[in-house]
This record gives C-alpha cells, structure tokens and sequence, in this order.
C-alpha cells in the first residue's frame, strides 16, 4: 500500500491532499501533531469526510514529529480523535498500555508500534520488531542508513523476519531504494509525501505509483537501476520506467547511492537484480567485478551498463554510441573530419575513443593537462590547454564540450573562451540545463547545435535492449 502523510495544518488543507492524490494512494496518515490546536480536537469527524483507510499518529518531538505536549494531554487528544473510524493507530514501543491502546483494541483498530532511530540502524533491529510484533501489531522500524551496507540490513529483514507484519523506512538519501521497493523488504506500506519531493529520502505518492508503479512488485518483477555518487538527480529512471510501461514489461529501475562496489554487488545479488547503470564515480571500479566485459568497455576502460548473465555479471559501454548516434551522419558523409574536444574525464574518454574509431582527428583541451595528455596518448590524439582554445578558432568541424562547466545551475558560464565561426557544429553533453552557455556562443555564431539530452536517451535506449532484449519503444521516448 502508498500511505500519504498528510501535512496540512488544518483538517480541510488535509482533505484537499488527499484530493490531489487520490488516484496514488490506498491510504492516509493523519499527523494531529502537524495541525493546529483547535483543529486536532475535530479529528474524529476526518475519517467520514477522507472515505480512505487511514492511520491516526501524534509524533512526538523526540520520534521527529512537533508534539511537545505532556504524555497526558497527548492521551487525551489521541482518545478523542479514535471516536473516528480510523484504521490504525501509531502507538510508540516505550509507551506502556492505556486507555488509547484499550480504546483502539476494543474498537478493532489495528495497532503500529514503533521506533524511530535519526542516528543510524540499531544493532538489534531484528529481535526488536520480533518484539514489536509479538502481541500480534504490526512493527513499524524507521530508521536511518548512512551506508550501502546499511541498506542490505534492511532488505534482509525480508528474509529474517518472514511472517512478522512490519513497516520498514529507511529515511534520507540512503534509504529511498528501501521506500521504492518496500514489497521486497516485506513492508506492509510504504510513506509518500504529495506534491513533489520537498526532502532528501521522500518520494512523491505519484511517482511511486505512476513512475516507479511500486504497489506491482512483485516476485517476478525484473529489478534494474543505477548507482552512483551522487546519484538522485538522474534522469534515467524515467526513460527505463517509461520505456517498461510503454512495452508492459513487469520491471523497476531506481537510483541506488553507493559507497562501495563491492557490498553494492551483495545487495545486487540479494535482490537478484537482473542488470545496471553506472555513472560517477564508478565506471573504472565496478570493472573488477565482472567475470566479461565487452570489446568496447576493455579499449575505452570505463563501462556504464552492467547485466546479469548465467554466473556472472557483463560490463558494456553505451555511452560511446549514444554520444555518436546523433552525429553519425555528418561523419559518415565527411562533414566532421576533425574535432575539438573539451575534457578528459570520464565520459570524455568514451567520446574520444568514439571518434577516434570512426576516424575523426581528435585534439584534447583539458584543466589538468597529465589527463589530457594521457588519454591522448591512449586514443593517439593531440592535447592542449583550456586557455590555448582560441589557437584552434576556424580549424575544427565538431566541438564537443565533456566537462562539468555550465551545470545546472551554472548557467552563464562556459570551460573556454572560444570563438565560433558558425560552421562547426557544437555539442554539449551536459543535459541540465540543455542550453548551456557554451551552447548559446555557438547558437550566436551560426553553429548547428547537439544537445546532452540526446547522448542521454540514445545511450538509455541501447542500454534499455541490453537490459530487456527489446527495442526501446518508439512512443515511450520522455521529455527529460
Ligand atoms: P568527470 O570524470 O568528473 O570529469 C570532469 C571533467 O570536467 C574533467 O575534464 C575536469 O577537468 C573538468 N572540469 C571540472 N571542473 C572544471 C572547471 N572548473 N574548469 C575546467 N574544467 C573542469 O565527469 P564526467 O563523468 O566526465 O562527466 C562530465 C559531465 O558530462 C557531467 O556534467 C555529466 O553530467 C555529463 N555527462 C553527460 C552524459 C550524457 O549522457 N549526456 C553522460 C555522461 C556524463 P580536470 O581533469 O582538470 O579535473
């Protein structure tokens, strides 16, 4: 199930999320710490008026909520509100049995009982929600990894806790794999904020329900995603999960956070995920854990698709074809025979072994000349200095700009001072923003113009036949 917390300070703005969401969600939390005062006494009459399953919760300061009344206040207010026909009530592990507890069994509302932890993952998580559970409630564990490691102790509470009805989050960055693929982690529900994300670790209640279709996972579903570090501002699960729905392919793709390669292939293997992408800063360590690799990922020496294969994992390289896809014509037909190449890092080193197997003469700029130098001296190119760009004004077919200069939300400026004539064509891969400084000078000038966004799509649909063995689907191809 997708629960909607529900921020509202009044029990109408309540009303109204859960309007909005509506087609997102099975059910709501109402949070009387979150409204104001005079509205938490009228909280019996919300269920009638929400028509949803909901859960009743008053968090206290310390668990992360804003109640700062005494217990007894507390009690009184949760005794009034379970007049309603609430479905659940979240009572604490510390708190003893009282009348609210007494009051929610007699009227058959379910009980949560919980713990929060905003420090780490207690040693003993396992036996307490064994505890938790034993008088038949459900066990609700909200905790914090800071660790790939972390994120498989909480996957593994699957499997170690099997028949204990439980609530598992894992918040913060590092837990979003656990709230997307909370079905694995044998939760009985997953939180989802409305709107869009206004936190690290939340995730909207349409996009678990549309984009990721979470609530469908099941045994069978094809678990794919992407590690890197940092990872979440990605936009390739939107062209997988789109693409997945487009040809009904029972399949997930996430973002997972990484800090280790090694422990990340545990978790891998544990979700028996069938493949990967790769992006900063592991396209050269994930190397050692394959048992093959792909002509392409052995010459460029970075590889960014990962898929499982009988007994081991393969490394491929898409991001070559999809920086060339869509400037294969011009070289083809002899409009680009040399290029300017701005960068050596990382995906520059797929983009000049790209051009270099198709032939074009490739000079390398670069901040730090060694790199220049010794990517140069693997693809047999010519390198140089950013600030000797101009020496190359009116010499060059194709510019292509590979460095971080000019991300979002930089958008005024550009790695080099550079004059366009107006014949090159200019490419940058750098997809946020899509305009980039460096883009518009060359838009100035004349120049026919690529964008990230296209390397982006073109190397996600390659990888996507990698991951599916089918053609990305023609009318899926998203906006990014
Ligand atoms: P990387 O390995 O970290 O390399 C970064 C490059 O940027 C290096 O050449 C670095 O020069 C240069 N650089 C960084 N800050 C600079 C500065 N202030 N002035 C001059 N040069 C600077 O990163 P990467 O993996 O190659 O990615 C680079 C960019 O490409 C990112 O923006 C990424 O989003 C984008 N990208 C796009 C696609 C796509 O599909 N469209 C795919 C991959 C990457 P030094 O060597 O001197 O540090």
């Amino acid at each position: 199930m997708i629960c909607l917390t529900l921020s509202g300070n009044t029990l109408s703005s309540c009303l109204d999320e859960i309007r909005q969401n509506r087609e997102y969600i099975d059910m709501a939390e109402l949070r009387l710490d979150l409204l104001d005062p005079e509205e938490q006494l009228k909280a019996a009459s919300f269920p009638e008026q929400a028509g949803i399953p909901l859960i009743l919760t008053m968090r206290r300061k310390e668990d992360g909520g804003r109640c700062t009344l005494s217990e007894k206040e507390r009690r009184q207010i949760l005794l009034s509100a379970l007049d309603g026909d609430f479905s659940y009530i979240d009572i604490e592990e510390d708190i003893k049995r009282n009348e609210v507890e007494d009051k929610a069994r007699e009227k058959g509302v379910r009980i949560i009982r919980s713990f929060h932890d905003f420090s780490g993952i207690p040693d003993d998580i396992y036996s307490r929600i064994y505890r938790l559970s034993e008088r038949g409630d459900v066990a609700k564990a909200a905790v914090t990894p800071h660790s790939i490691h972390d994120l498989l102790k909480l996957f593994r509470i699957a499997d170690e806790l099997k028949d204990v009805p439980k609530i598992i989050i894992g918040m913060g960055d590092w837990g979003i794999p656990i709230r997307i693929l909370y079905r694995k982690a044998g939760s009985l529900l997953t939180f989802a904020c409305s709107g869009e994300a206004v936190a690290p670790g939340q995730v909207s209640a349409k996009d678990l329900k549309l984009l990721y279709r979470a609530d469908r996972v099941d045994e069978r579903t094809g678990i794919y995603g992407i590690i890197g570090n940092p990872v979440l501002h990605t936009s390739s699960p939107l062209i997988h999960n789109l693409g997945f729905h487009a040809i009904n392919y029972n399949a997930i793709y996430l973002p997972f956070l990484v800090d280790n390669v090694r422990i990340f292939f545990a978790l891998a293997e544990y979700l028996r995920m069938r493949g990967f992408s790769v992006t900063i800063p592991f396209k050269d360590s994930v190397l050692m854990y394959l048992g093959n690799i792909s002509r392409e990922v052995k010459q460029i020496g970075a590889c960014n698709t990962v898929v499982r294969m009988p007994g081991m994992w393969k490394g491929m390289n898409t991001d070559y074809y999809g920086f060339l896809n869509p400037i294969l014509k011009d070289i083809e037909s002899g409009r680009i025979h040399n290029a300017l190449v701005i960068g050596a890092g990382g995906a520059s080193q797929a983009i000049v072994w790209a051009l270099r197997n198709r032939g074009v003469k490739v000079t390398i700029l670069n901040r730090t000349l060694t790199r220049a130098e010794k990517l140069a001296r693997l693809n047999i190119c010519e390198y140089d200095t950013l600030d000797n760009a101009s020496k190359y004004e009116g010499k060059v077919d194709l510019v292509v700009q590979t460095t971080s200069v000019g991300l979002y939300p930089d958008f005024d400026i550009s790695p080099i001072d550079f004059h366009f004539t107006g014949k090159e064509i200019a490419y940058d891969i750098i997809y946020k923003p899509r305009m980039t400084k460096f883009l518009r000078d060359a838009e100035a000038a004349g120049c026919t113009l690529h964008y990230g966004e296209e390397m982006l799509l073109d190397q996600g649909k390659l990888q996507f036949e990698l991951f599916t063995g089918y053609h990305y689907p023609k009318d899926a191809a998203p906006g990014l």
